[in-house]
C-alpha cells in the first residue's frame, strides 16, 4: 500500500529523488508540502490547489479536533472526501500546537531560531498545560474547557480524520528550551512514539515516527537512532535547527544518516524558499510551511526575481505581469496593478489569486530542485 523509491541518490549531499506511493497516489520527493490546517488551505478550493502542482498537504490534527471534530470528518467518509482531495495528504499529531507555541497558531513559522543566546535557563514547560506521562492537559483556546491529548488521543483521532500519513505525538519543545529540559523530554517523546506504534489499528496509514533534540547534536543523534530503530512507515524530523541554513543542512544529514535509508523523511515546519535546497542536501524528502499562503494574505508574492509586497505604491501603476518567469493561472492573467488593487481595497479575492501564484511558485521550486538532483547538481 505504501512503498518508497529512491529513483537517485545525490553524490555531493545526502539528496535522493524518490517517488513515495501511498493509497491516494504517488509523490515525487523532495516535495513542497501546502499547510491545509482546518482541512483547507486557505483562500483555496482542492481543484485550486491540485493545479498550482501540490502532490501532498498536511492538515491539523488540534485544529480538526477542535472544528468541526473528528467526528465530523469520519461521518463524511474521512478527510479526502469531506475537503474534495484526492490526493495524498497527512495530519500532524497535534503535539506542536498542544504544547510549545501557544495556541490559536499555524503549523510552525518559527524552526528557525531568529537570535542565538537567548536560552532560557528556567524554561521549563509552557504555562497553562500539565504534562504527564499520559500526555498533556490543557484548556480550550476555542471556550476554555479542559482537553486532554496524548499518544493515544492523537492517534484515535488521526485515525478517524483518515489521512494517508500521520504522525506520532511528540512533544516539540520551546526554541528556549534548555538542554536538561531537552533530555527529559526526549525521553517521554521516544516513549510516546512506542504507544502511538501499539495502538495504530488502521493499516491504510502510514505512521511517522518523530526525531527531536532540539540543536543539541547528540540528542539528535540519540532521537534518530532510537526512533529510526522502531518499525514506523517513515520519519519527521522536528524542532530547532541552529541559526542558519548551513547549519540546518549539516544538522538534517546528521539525523538522516542514521535513519533508515529507504523511509521517506518529513522535515517538519521548514519551507522559505531559501531552505529547499538545504532541505534536500540534508536528505529531507517532503517539508511544510506556511510562508506562500501566510504571505500571501498579508500581500506579498514570492516571484523569481524576489519578493514583492503588493501594497507598496511602486505596484500600483504596475500593469505588468506579476512574474514573467511564472507559467500559473494567475501571471498569464493578471497585473501586479490589479493584485495591488486587490490587496489594497482588502477584496478576498486577492487573497485568493496571491495564494495560487505563491503556491505554485513554492511547488516549481520544488521541481527544480528535483532537477538539480536529477542532474547531479546538488
Ligand atoms: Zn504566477
Amino acid at each position: 500500500m505504501f512503498s518508497f523509491k529512491i529513483l537517485k541518490k545525490s553524490e555531493k549531499s545526502k539528496a535522493r529523488l524518490g517517488v513515495f506511493s501511498t493509497p491516494h497516489g504517488d509523490i515525487e520527493t523532495p516535495a513542497f508540502v501546502p499547510v491545509a490546517t482546518r482541512a483547507s488551505v486557505r483562500a483555496l478550493p482542492a481543484q485550486a490547489i491540485a493545479d498550482a502542482g501540490s502532490q501532498l498537504l498536511i492538515s491539523n490534527t488540534f485544529h480538526l479536533h477542535l472544528t468541526p471534530g473528528e467526528q465530523v470528518v469520519k461521518e463524511a467518509g474521512g478527510i479526502h472526501r469531506f475537503m474534495n482531495w484526492n490526493k495524498p495528504l497527512m495530519t500532524d499529531s497535534g503535539g506542536f500546537q498542544v504544547l510549545s507555541f501557544g495556541f490559536g497558531r499555524e503549523h510552525s513559522t518559527g524552526a528557525m531560531k531568529e537570535k542565538q543566546g537567548e536560552r532560557s535557563v528556567d524554561e521549563k514547560t509552557p504555562s497553562g498545560i500539565k504534562i504527564t506521562e499520559e500526555g498533556v492537559e490543557f484548556r480550550s483556546p476555542k471556550d476554555g474547557r479542559k482537553l486532554f491529548m496524548g499518544p493515544k488521543e492523537s492517534i484515535r483521532i488521526q485515525e478517524d480524520v483518515g489521512a494517508d500519513i500521520i504522525f506520532a505525538f511528540d512533544e516539540a519543545t520551546s526554541p528556549l528550551t534548555t538542554r536538561e529540559y531537552m533530555r527529559t523530554s526526549l525521553d517521554r517523546t521516544h516513549r510516546w512514539a512506542q504507544v502511538c506504534l501499539d495502538v495504530k489499528t488502521r493499516n491504510d496509514q502510514a505512521l511517522f515516527g518523530i526525531v527531536q533534540g532540539s540543536e543539541f547534536d547528540d540528542l539528535r543523534s540519540e532521537s534518530a537512532t532510537t526512533i529510526g530503530a522502531m518499525p514506523f512507515g517513515g520519519f519527521g524530523i522536528g524542532g530547532e535547527y541552529g541559526i542558519d541554513k548551513e547549519a540546518m543542512a549539516q544538522r538534517l544529514a546528521l539525523v538522516t544518516t542514521l535513519l533508515p535509508e529507504n523511509k521517506p523523511r518529513h522535515v517538519l515546519g521548514v519551507g522559505h524558499p531559501e531552505d529547499f535546497s538545504p532541505v534536500a542536501r540534508g536528505g529531507g524528502d517532503t517539508f511544510d510551511c506556511i510562508t506562500p499562503t501566510h504571505y500571501a494574505r498579508h500581500g506579498t508574492l514570492f516571484t523569481s526575481t524576489g519578493r514583492l509586497n503588493m501594497r507598496n505604491a511602486e505596484y500600483v501603476h504596475a500593469h505588468v505581469p506579476i512574474d514573467t518567469e511564472c507559467s500559473c493561472a494567475v501571471c498569464a492573467s493578471y497585473s501586479r496593478a490589479y493584485l495591488s488593487h486587490l490587496i489594497r481595497a482588502s477584496e478576498p479575492t486577492g487573497m485568493v489569486l496571491a495564494t495560487m501564484h505563491n503556491v505554485h511558485y513554492f511547488n516549481i521550486l520544488a521541481k527544480k530542485v528535483r532537477e538539480q538532483i536529477a542532474l547531479g547538481e546538488l
